[in-house]
């Protein structure tokens, strides 16, 4: 069986972990460098991504996170995650930069803090529940990226082989349909692997 882990330095990281286990499949809390040998996947969750960037400099997780990629395990950013993984911000330096997109913090503008929207995921939902609060967007996607859901004509889902990220919090609905994609893009990368 494949384990999804849940970067738990900071954020709504139980809830993570519930939905991975509604999909089927064991989901570990990572708190130390060395649990990320144990799951074959790992969700970064939402947060604030700066302070969240803060723990992972204190506690020694950049490198392991940046090998992680390197080895070609799935991860999905999801809010500040999404944040995380971009290879470009607007206005300030890249974090762990994997995924070829360009991302703008808090994009959805102060009046509107937090919102639900009903969004069309591409191969996921024709109606999730998405929940965005104090939300980036995806400014611009590289060649290889993937959209995949688009809310008032920004980019709010994408996925670049490996990498997987959203604006929203999906962890805070009991729709889990893109927890299960990512779970399978888990799966399918583990399969490859033992080949
Ligand atoms: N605004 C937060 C940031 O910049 C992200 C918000 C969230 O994860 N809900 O990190």
């Amino acid at each position: 069986m494949v384990k999804v882990g849940v970067l738990a330095l900071q954020g709504a990281v139980r809830e993570h972990i519930r939905s991975v286990e509604e999909c089927g499949v064991e989901g570990i809390a990572i708190k130390k460098v060395d649990q990320l040998k144990e799951v074959d996947g790992l969700i970064l969750p939402g947060g604030e991504s700066t302070a969240m960037r803060r723990l992972i400099d204190k506690y020694g997780f950049m490198d392991a996170l940046k090998e992680f990629a390197a080895e070609g395990k799935p991860m999905f950013g999801t809010c500040a995650g999404l944040i995380l993984l971009a290879k470009n911000l607007v206005g300030h330096e890249p974090h762990i930069g994997v995924m070829d997109i360009t991302v703008e913090r808090n994009s959805f503008g102060r009046q509107v803090d937090s919102f639900e929207a009903d969004l069309a995921i591409k191969d996921v939902s024709d109606n999730f529940p998405a929940v965005f609060i104090r939300a980036p967007h995806i400014v611009e996607a590289g060649a290889e990226v993937e959209i995949l859901s688009k809310h008032n004509d920004r980019i709010v889902a994408a996925r670049e082989g490996q990498f997987l990220g959203c604006s929203f919090h999906p962890e805070l609905t009991e729709n889990h349909d893109i927890t299960a994609y990512f779970v399978d893009m888990v799966k399918e990368a583990k399969a490859k692997q033992l080949v």
